[in-house]
């Protein structure tokens, strides 16, 4: 196998496990790698450190295994069993729920691939060139491993790196296309397009903030921005609440909120959707003088680069200074940040800068992150991206 030789001192981190070589710890490397081979990882005494998928750029090898082994089919097979077993164990594939993250990247030992499973189709995104290579022994693994699992779909035509010299076309590895698309996420139906829809077609990543908003929605009136596929709004429906609008600037986004809403709710006049620019629609009910008891904010990710950092931050102020702005004494906001770049103590205090610019008294209640399906590797703090503040505006 080609190896890839450290420079001094440059193995501690993968003596701590984490889970990434960047190209400036490379003294040097034997053998030719093409983009996505196996390749072990020796320090500079030549001792063996760690396996892992090569790649060109400032990550190059993403660590499958720090024992030495090979990495054959029953490898992956173990990997897909544990990270299954794991699952099982969280309660998340039962009668009532049929849709959860079966792989979360470096949370389950698994760098550059994400596995969610919709009822019995499977939908995997590679975002590193060595999980593209291995994607039908992956898919194999799955179906094997996961008795559920009959069609795996494959989806990385967005999120392979860039330059890649691949060509990875989406369709069905295993199976075929059930024209199912319904869901089950804790006793409730989801239309979810893995065809078209964004990432894989649905946000599991919010199901427990979800059930969290149902609970405090009894008798309330709810605005669910960035609503994407309404999950929020369905959970708020079924929690009880008065009226719920949705938003959302994509019409498509706002097409299938409308059936999620008729799925679960049908003839029920409570919820309206509005396909528009958050903004647009926050200024408009502001100069409306419409309040509301309950805010979701889930927008998208502000800051994909550290670069797009400090735009990012004055994003979250304005947005969430718009929602203090529209929220009735005593509602509660709900407030999120997907970006990986941003940390938590970054989001606090632009969240933290509206509140003061709003001048009204605001207590955290909650604060949240991503659900267990999404784990984070303790040795990759990196996987932590989901934050959320649930507060009490007065
Ligand atoms: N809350 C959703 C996920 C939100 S994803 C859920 O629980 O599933 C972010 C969404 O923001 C996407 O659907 C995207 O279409 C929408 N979006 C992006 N920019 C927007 C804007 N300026 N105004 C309104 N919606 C926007």
């Amino acid at each position: 196998m080609h190896k890839v030789i450290l420079k001094p001192k440059k193995e501690e981190s993968l003596l701590r496990f984490h889970p990434w070589v960047f190209s400036g710890a490379i003294h040097s490397i034997q053998g030719k790698p093409a983009e996505g081979d196996l390749v072990e990882v020796f320090d500079c005494r030549d001792n063996f450190l760690a396996t892992g998928h090569y790649q060109i750029g400032s990550i190059a090898v993403r660590i499958v295994s720090f024992r030495q082994q090979e990495i054959t089919a029953s490898f992956w097979e173990k990997r897909i069993a544990r990270a299954y077993e794991m699952r099982c164990a969280l309660g998340l594939v039962t009668t009532e729920n049929n849709t959860y993250r079966l792989v979360h990247g470096e949370g389950d030992s698994l760098p550059g691939l994400i596995v969610d499973v919709y009822d019995d189709t499977a939908v995997m995104q590679a975002h590193s060139i060595g999980m593209h290579e291995t994607r039908h022994e992956l898919a194999k693994a799955i179906v094997k491993m996961v008795p559920e699992v009959k069609n795996v779909y494959y989806k990385s035509e967005t999120t392979l790196p860039f330059k890649a010299p691949v060509d990875p076309e989406d369709g069905y590895l295993i199976g075929s296309d059930t024209k199912k698309y319904t869901a089950l996420e804790n006793d409730l139906q989801f239309n979810v397009d893995w065809l078209r829809g964004q990432k894989t077609g649905f946000f599991i990543d919010q199901r427990e903030n979800r059930a969290l908003l149902e609970r405090y929605s009894k008798g309330k009136s709810v605005l669910n921005m960035f609503c994407y596929t309404g999950g929020f709004s369905v959970y708020a429906m079924r929690g009880g609440a008065n009226l719920v609008h949705s938003v959302d600037s994509s019409a498509k986004a706002m097409e299938i909120t409308d059936k999620n809403i008729a799925l679960n709710f049908s003839n029920d006049s409570r919820h309206t959707s509005y396909a528009e620019d958050a903004f647009k629609f926050l200024n408009g009910i502001q100069d409306s003088g419409v309040k509301y008891d309950l805010i979701v904010l889930d927008p998208p990710a502000f800051a994909k680069h550290r670069e797009a950092l400090r735009n990012a931050l004055k994003g979250y102020k304005r947005l969430n200074a718009k929602a203090f702005e529209q929220i009735k004494p005593g509602g509660i906001l709900f407030t999120f940040s997907c970006s990986q770049v941003v940390s938590r103590e970054q989001f606090r205090l632009a969240v933290f800068s509206a509140a003061a610019e709003s001048g009204r008294n605001v207590r955290i209640l909650h604060q949240v992150t991503q659900p267990a399906d999404h784990p984070v590797n303790i040795y990759h703090p990196e996987g932590e991206y989901l934050k959320g503040l649930v507060l009490w505006v007065e």
